[in-house]
C-alpha cells in the first residue's frame, strides 16, 4: 500500500494525478461543478442528445417495458428484441449489411482487434490511435506495427513486410487531435496488399459525412472498410458501441469476440435512448449542421485570439500547452473564468504535448463559444504561465511519442 501511496505522490509531483470532477447538475452545454455554473467545453455529447427530453423519455420507457438490465450476455438469455432493433437501425444508417452491439467502445475495439488478428498476425496501427485499439493489439498478441501518424508511406512500408491478411486499424477522427485519417489512401493500400481495414468512428458518427454518417461515408467509402466501429456514448448520447460490417464478419465477431461473448448485454435504457437519438439524428440533420458550424466558430474564435488551431476541421480542437503541470494550471484558470475545458496529459497524449482538448457541441451559442475562446486564450497565455507553449501550438508534427516500431505488442 505504501508503494501505491509513493507512486501516487510521484504522479502528483509530475502533474499527472487524475481526479474525477463531480458534475452536480447539467443542462445542455452548461454544467455545475463545485457549486459554479460553467460552459461545458469538454463533452463528447456533441449533438446535445444525452439530455434531450425525448431521449430521456425513451430510456425511461425502455426500462419500464424491458427492465433495468439485460440479465445475461447476448449468447445466453440477454439478447432482447431491442438489441436486434437497434442493430438493424444502425446497419441501415451506416448502409452496411449487419451490425453487432458491444458493451462500450473500449470493449468493441479490444474485442474486435483480437477477433480479427490472432497471435502473431500483423496489425498496422496509427501512432495516435485510441488506447482501446492499442489494448486490443496487446490482447490479440498480434505482431503490431505502429505507423507514423497518418503517414501512408510508413504504412506501406509496414504492409510490404507483413503477410497477406494483415489488419489496418485507425481512428476515423483522432480523439485528442481532431484530425481525420487519410481513409481513401488507407483503403487503396489495403486493396493493393490484401489487408483488412477497421475504422473507429467514435468521434465521426453524428459529426462527419452526409447526415452525420461518419468519416467513412464522408470519404465515399462503404463496403471497402471491413469493419466500422462506433460508440453510442458520444454523439448518440447513450452508452454502448457497435460494429458495422458484412454478414460473415458479424457472425465471426459473435463467435469469437471475447468482450461480447463474456459480458452482459447492453441494458434496455441505453438501447431505448440510442434508438431515439439515432432517429433524431436522421430526422433533424440541422443538428449535425449546427455542430459543424459551431466547430468552425470555435476554431475561428480561437484563431482570432491568436491561438494556433492547426488545419483540422472537426469539433475536437486541441490547444497545446506542453508540460502536464502547465495544462493543469491552464485548466484551473479556465475554470476560474467560467469554462470547463479539461487538461489532457500523458499517457493519453505523448509526453510534452499536454493540452486543453476543447470540443464544440451543437447546443453551444455563438456567444458561449466566443467567450470560451477568450477565456481559454487567457488561460494558456505565457504571460500568466511562462511554461505554457507559445500561442497554444497543438501537438501534431512534433510528437515525441516512442519511435514507430515493428514489434510484438
Ligand atoms: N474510441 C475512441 C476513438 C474514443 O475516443 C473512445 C472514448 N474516448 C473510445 C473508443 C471508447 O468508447 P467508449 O467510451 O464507448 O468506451
Amino acid at each position: 500500500m505504501d508503494d501505491l501511496g509513493t507512486r501516487l505522490e510521484e504522479l502528483r509531483e509530475a502533474g499527472l494525478e487524475r481526479r474525477m470532477p463531480c458534475v452536480a447538475a447539467r443542462d445542455g452545454s452548461r454544467v455545475v461543478l463545485d457549486g459554479r455554473a460553467l460552459t461545458l467545453l469538454c463533452s463528447n455529447d456533441y449533438l446535445g442528445l444525452a439530455d434531450d427530453p425525448r431521449v430521456r423519455e425513451a430510456a425511461a420507457e425502455a426500462a419500464v417495458r424491458w427492465g433495468a438490465g439485460a440479465g445475461a450476455s447476448r449468447l445466453v438469455s440477454g439478447n432482447l428484441a431491442l438489441h436486434g432493433d437497434l442493430e438493424e437501425e444502425l446497419a441501415d444508417f451506416k448502409r452496411r449489411e449487419r451490425c453487432v452491439l458491444f458493451g462500450s467502445g473500449y470493449l468493441a475495439n479490444t474485442g474486435i482487434v483480437a477477433a480479427l488478428a490472432g497471435r502473431g498476425q500483423a496489425v498496422l496501427s496509427d501512432q495516435l490511435n485510441h488506447a482501446s485499439i492499442i489494448d486490443g493489439c496487446r490482447l490479440a498478441r498480434a505482431q503490431t506495427m505502429v505507423y507514423r501518424h497518418a503517414d501512408l508511406d510508413h504504412l506501406e512500408h509496414g504492409l510490404r513486410a507483413a503477410s497477406e491478411g494483415a489488419l489496418i486499424v485507425t481512428d476515423g477522427v483522432f480523439s485528442m487531435d481532431g484530425d481525420v485519417a487519410p481513409l481513401a489512401g488507407i483503403v487503396g493500400l489495403a486493396r493493393r496488399y490484401g489487408a483488412r481495414v477497421m475504422v473507429d468512428e467514435a468521434h465521426a458518427t453524428g459529426a462527419l459525412g452526409p447526415g452525420g454518417r461518419g468519416a467513412v461515408a464522408a470519404a465515399g467509402l462503404g463496403d471497402e472498410v471491413d469493419v466500422v466501429v462506433g460508440t453510442l456514448g458520444k454523439a448518440l448520447g447513450s452508452y454502448g458501441a457497435y460494429a458495422c460490417c458484412d454478414a460473415t464478419t458479424a457472425d465471426w465477431l459473435v463467435n469469437t469476440a471475447r468482450t461480447l461473448i463474456f459480458s452482459t448485454a447492453l441494458p434496455p435504457p441505453a438501447l431505448g435512448a440510442a434508438r431515439t437519438a439515432l432517429a433524431i439524428v436522421r430526422d433533424e440533420p440541422h443538428r449535425v449542421e449546427r455542430l459543424r458550424r459551431n466547430a468552425g466558430l470555435l476554431r475561428g474564435a480561437l484563431a482570432e485570439e491568436g491561438l494556433f488551431v492547426g488545419d483540422g476541421c472537426t469539433q475536437i480542437v486541441p490547444v497545446g500547452v506542453g508540460p502536464a503541470g502547465a495544462a493543469v494550471r491552464a485548466c484551473e484558470r479556465a475554470l476560474a473564468g467560467g469554462v470547463f475545458a479539461q487538461a489532457i496529459r500523458p499517457p493519453t497524449v505523448p509526453t510534452g504535448t499536454s493540452r486543453l482538448r476543447l470540443t464544440a457541441m451543437a447546443t453551444h451559442t455563438e456567444g458561449e463559444l466566443r467567450n470560451a475562446a477568450s477565456v481559454v486564450a487567457d488561460a494558456v497565455d505565457r504571460k500568466r504561465d511562462p511554461t505554457c507553449e507559445e500561442a497554444g501550438r497543438p501537438a501534431r508534427g512534433r510528437t515525441d511519442r516512442k519511435a514507430p516500431r515493428v514489434a510484438a505488442a
